[in-house]
């Protein structure tokens, strides 16, 4: 395991994804998509949310590694691809507001304050030379022997509701709703802001069913244990 120092900034957009990304996407797939891993996409011609920097997708050396918000092993796989950097090729890689970039490899994980959170996807960059070389077989090579990252067995019982976090929906009030509210406005914060007023109303019903779709949960607005459990960040 080593740190790969430097980076390779985009220059512009080359119209493809990279072998290399997409040996990348498809381990990844075969690994995690049993755990709710997704593609949300390689080659894409774009800046970087809200700057004018073109964006490493635009030369498709970058994925979007979809994980289910709140997933135990979301970071356990960062980790993992930070400190197998050098031999993977990985030159930054983004997840849940923070980001570790070869630019400043000893650094560890940073502050990651762009506009997108990156807490329901990894955004992991290659160098060109990964780019263009990484297969699959490598990544099991590097990544295949590492512990697996801790998974939910299917036999543990649903979380009991944490202490002070009853099961809510619509027409609720109080601080509870107050809670959930504050909660959801941190997940999202590209979306318009949720009035933390403690009463639950339509819109946020609408954001519980948001979060729920997109962390896997059952979507039907209520939020019960396994609901509070993935907000509170069990
Ligand atoms: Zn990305």
């Amino acid at each position: 395991m080593s740190l790969l120092s430097g980076y390779e900034p985009a220059r512009s957009c080359t119209g493809s994804p990279t072998t290399g990304a997409r040996a990348l996407m498809s381990w990844y797939l075969g690994a995690y998509a049993g755990r709710g891993g997704r593609n949300l996409g390689i080659y894409n011609c774009r800046s970087v949310a809200g700057t004018s920097t073109t964006s490493l997708h635009g030369e498709g050396r970058a994925d979007d590694l979809g994980v289910p918000v709140g997933a135990s092993w979301a970071q356990g796989l960062a980790d993992q691809l930070r400190l197998n950097s050098a031999e993977l090729g990985v030159q930054c890689v983004i997840y849940n507001r923070r980001i570790w970039s070869g630019a400043h490899a000893a650094a560890g994980w940073r502050p990651y304050t762009g506009a997108n959170p990156h807490v329901d996807h990894l955004h992991v960059e290659l160098s060109w030379n990964s780019a263009r070389g990484l297969t699959p077989e490598r990544v099991q090579q590097v990544l295949g022997g590492q512990p697996a990252p801790p998974s939910t067995p299917p036999t543990t019982p649903p979380p009991s509701a944490p202490p002070g976090h009853p099961t809510i929906r619509r027409g609720a009030k109080g601080d509870p709703v107050r809670e959930l509210q504050r909660i959801l406005n941190a997940w999202y914060p590209t979306l318009p802001q949720l009035a933390v007023d403690g009463d639950f109303g339509p819109a946020t019903e609408a954001r519980v069913k948001h979060m729920q779709e997109r962390a896997g949960l059952t979507v039907d607005g209520i939020v019960g244990p396994k609901t509070w459990a993935r907000l509170l960040g069990g």
